[in-house]
């Protein structure tokens, strides 16, 4: 007669069985990407290319010699943050403020959402005395954005929960320049960007060898350096084609899998929270990895494991019947201690309202957290083997933000290992970008302001 707790574990593995993929599942995914890149290069992508391969306009990475004070913004889904990095001599210089976006903002009026951010600038100004200061500003805008020029950029669709009216299809600039102009304010935003470029660019300031910009945080993207000469559907300056110079590309990877070419991996889980999202069908590669999504992933596999009654002795609590109600930073506290600790996973299961519970439950817990964020992390790093294999050089750094990788305990260390046994011969490291979606931005203005002073020279 097999134990209970034996009975028990196998049917845990048995609920984990289609989280837990092999390594030629990944193989198969890191193939996929580098089809779904190449068809989204095309002169004419194939409307249903999942990764639409956004070229940025952004050609060069800073060398240290910028100079000067920029402002930048960062819009990234959770908060909204105001920047100041003042550049002397190869030292950079940063102060910030968070300002918070409100859940009504979030799905209001776009009009709202421009002139709450105008308002916050403005607090910012003020507070550092730079009111009467024409500064130039980059903005990290991190939503999916068609560009036609460092600071010409139509929002396509919003995600991470945002879904205000009259933006999508519009210019990001214009609709922020109108907001600062109704607060008479003196900045000029210079440049947009998404917060990969950002992390990228960060990054690059320092590190000569980041070629790759990676975001696991609300959401997950990617960006990369790519040759010119490799991206058929380039229809700009054809001597910079020639010369085979790099533009940075902003792959928007997190849709990748709206075709459905995922739908091998994809488990009942993923499509249960694919449903109660609130853009269903859409960002599948992002709802398996990303902040927004993880910790929910667990909660509807904790959930069947409790309706088994294999869990909790089959009692579901009011709080983890809740949506969105097990958050990802749970799975990073769990992890983080060892297994016979738990003061942690008590931690959760007292804010989840869970009354009573065993030691196996606690182990359960912890195996469904270890599953989830164990995928995201191979899945993600299937993503960037892709990128190694466009990148053409021999030893590349990867500039990585978001408080997923920063905060998970073991995110860097299963992505390294995967990528290792992906590309068993590439040399490569994953670098967390301090602040990268602020600094890259305030960065991408001083380029692009000091090339425009250099060419009117
Ligand atoms: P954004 O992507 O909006 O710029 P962040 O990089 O801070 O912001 O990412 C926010 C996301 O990170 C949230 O979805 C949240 O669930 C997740 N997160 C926050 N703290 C942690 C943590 N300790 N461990 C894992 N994920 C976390
Ligand atoms: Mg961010």
């Amino acid at each position: 007669m097999p134990s209970k707790m034996t009975h028990q574990t196998n049917m845990v593995e048995k609920r984990l069985n289609s989280l837990q993929c092999e390594l030629k599942d990944y193989e198969q995914v890191m193939q996929l990407m580098n089809e779904n890149m190449k068809k989204g290069l095309k002169e004419q992508p194939d409307i249903s290319a999942d990764l639409k391969m956004y070229i940025t306009y952004v050609r060069s990475l800073p060398n240290g010699s910028e100079v000067g004070k920029f402002l930048a913004l960062d819009l990234g889904g959770t908060n909204l943050r105001v920047l100041l990095l003042e550049l002397i001599d190869g030292q950079v210089l940063l102060k910030s403020s968070i300002y918070s976006i409100a859940e009504n903002t979030m799905i209001g009026p776009g009009k709202e959402l421009f002139s709450h951010i105008a308002a916050c600038i403005q607090q910012f100004v003020e507070r550092e005395g730079l009111e009467n200061e024409d500064l130039p500003m980059g903005f990290t805008f991190s939503f999916p954005c068609k560009q036609f020029g460092l600071k010409k950029s139509h929002l396509v669709n919003w995600t991470k929960g945002f879904k205000c009216d009259g933006v999508e299809g519009e210019d990001i600039v214009t609709l922020l320049h109108n907001a600062i102009a109704e607060q008479k304010l003196l900045v000029r935003c210079v440049a947009v960007i998404n917060d990969t470029v950002g992390a990228m660019v960060a990054c690059a300031h320092l590190d000569q060898d980041c070629q790759i910009g990676i975001i696991l945080g609300t959401g997950t993207n990617a960006c990369y350096m790519e040759n010119t000469t490799k991206i058929e559907k380039w229809r700009e300056d054809n001597t910079i084609r020639q010369h085979g110079e790099g533009v940075i590309i902003n792959t928007e990877w997190g849709a990748f899998g709206n075709n459905g070419c995922l739908d091998f991996i994809t488990t009942e889980y993923d499509k249960a929270v694919d449903q109660m999202s609130k853009n269903p069908g859409e960002q599948i590669y992002e709802k398996m990895i990303s902040g927004m999504y993880l910790g929910e992933v667990a909660r509807q596999v904790l959930v069947k494991l409790i309706q088994d009654g294999i869990l909790f002795k089959g009692h579901l609590s009011n709080r983890l019947r809740t949506p969105m109600a097990f958050y990802t930073k749970y799975l990073s506290e769990i992890e983080s201690e060892e297994e016979h600790e738990l003061d942690n996973l008590k931690q959760v299961l007292d804010e989840l309202h869970v009354m009573e519970y065993s030691l196996t439950d606690c182990v359960i817990v912890r195996r469904v957290c270890e599953a989830v964020s164990t995928r995201a992390a191979y899945l993600a790093a299937a993503g960037v083997a892709a990128l190694l294999e466009r990148v053409e050089k021999s030893f590349v750094t990867i500039a990585v933000d978001g408080s997923l990788y920063r905060y998970h305990p073991t995110f860097h260390s299963k992505m390294t290992d995967m990528i290792g046994q992906l590309l068993p011969h590439r040399k490569f490291r994953l670098k967390l970008s301090n602040d990268g979606s602020g600094i890259g931005a305030a960065l991408v203005a001083a380029i692009s302001t000091q090339m425009t002073i250099a060419t009117l020279a």
